[in-house]
């Protein structure tokens, strides 16, 4: 079947292959649109299966690589529920005239709140005290302010402009870097653009990272970066866990540099090895288990955001 860009519902059918809220099936449900709601399916049985969908939806779980998608034969449309797209083969599907959505705006609130929350369970080590009182021991260690403490945004983009917000609300100073130059945009929220990373790296107490993984940022923080970075500096991730090379993240703990890490991503999820394990445990270290889009609003707000987008490609 010859593959366009514009389709028709009826007719039309759809896989979602990883779990979505209500929000989403009822807009399917009221344009008519068949669908199969999969949210556990497994690789062999979605190799198997994707042949016979039209619009195939996925979250982060799922790996839409070569593979599937050659066998997906019928496919027209990847929607991606939520940001990134780094799950998805986009040169592989671009090639054989898929088209990729996503609902980019959904979550940015829902991760910013979330890098606020590492950073300030950072700087007041509410971690370490509540794992002490949780032991019985009375144990209080010395945290700093955030007021007046220079921010350094990584990825100037719709998730690190709400944590500039954010943080220039709490007295932060805030300095930025994107390798697009959004200057007037910094400076309506009372941030101010670096002149380059180094820069940033140089001044930043907290560094909060929130650029898109590709083979630019791929360990784009590693030994020699973080070499430039302040002694005792706290660094955030809340963007994709390849961004970080974890062996020089640790080594930079152990040399004193990095004093604190927050961490919603990994290179590995779930991180099951040794290195993961370690990190994990750290006293510094606040992880959770990639957490930034989990949340009612988000998750609401995505299904309902994805289906507007697939009814207007569709519809
Ligand atoms: P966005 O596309 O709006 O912003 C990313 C910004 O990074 C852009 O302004 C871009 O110009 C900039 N950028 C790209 N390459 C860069 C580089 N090499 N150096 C400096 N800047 C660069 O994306 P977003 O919606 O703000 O998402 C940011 C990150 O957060 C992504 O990695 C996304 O996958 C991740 N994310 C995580 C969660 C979570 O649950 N933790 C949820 C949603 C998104």
């Amino acid at each position: 079947m010859a593959k366009t860009s514009h389709v028709r519902p009826y007719g039309i059918k759809v896989l979602v292959a990883d779990p979505l809220q209500g929000t989403f099936f009822e807009h399917l449900k009221r344009h008519g649109v068949k669908y199969r709601y999969d949210p556990c399916i497994s690789r062999d049985e979605l190799l198997k299966e994707v042949e016979n969908y039209d619009v195939l939806v996925v979250r982060s779980r799922t790996v839409v690589d070569k593979e599937l998608i050659r066998r997906a034969r019928s496919l027209k449309i990847i929607a991606r529920a939520g940001t990134g797209t780094d799950n998805i083969d986009l040169e592989e599907a671009r090639r054989r005239g898929i088209k990729v959505i996503n609902a980019p705006e959904a979550q940015k609130r829902s991760v910013a709140e979330l890098t606020l929350c590492l950073i300030m369970m950072l700087a007041r080590s509410v971690l370490e005290g509540n794992l002490a009182l949780r032991s019985g021991r009375w144990k209080r260690p010395l945290g700093f302010e955030l007021m007046n403490k220079t921010l350094g945004v990584v990825g100037f983009g719709r998730i690190g402009k709400e944590v500039a917000k954010l943080t220039r609300a709490l007295g932060m100073r805030v300095i930025v870097y994107d390798v697009v130059r959004q200057e007037r945009e910094a400076k309506k929220i009372g941030a101010r653009f670096a002149k380059d990373l180094d820069e940033l790296l140089r001044r930043a107490d907290v560094v909060s990272i929130h650029v898109p993984l590709d083979e630019m940022t791929y360990h784009m923080f590693n030994r020699e970066t973080f070499e430039k970075m302040k002694r005792g500096v706290v660094v955030v991730n809340t963007s994709r866990g390849q961004v970080v090379d974890t062996r020089a993240l640790l080594e930079a703990m152990d040399r004193g540099i990095v004093s604190g890490v927050g961490l919603d991503v990994f290179e590995e999820e779930p991180p099951r090895g040794a290195l993961y394990r370690r990190l994990i445990r750290r006293r510094g270290v606040v992880a959770v288990p990639h957490l930034g889009a989990q949340t009612k609003e988000a998750q609401e707000k995505i299904a309902e955001d994805l289906a507007k987008n697939l009814m207007r490609l569709i519809g």
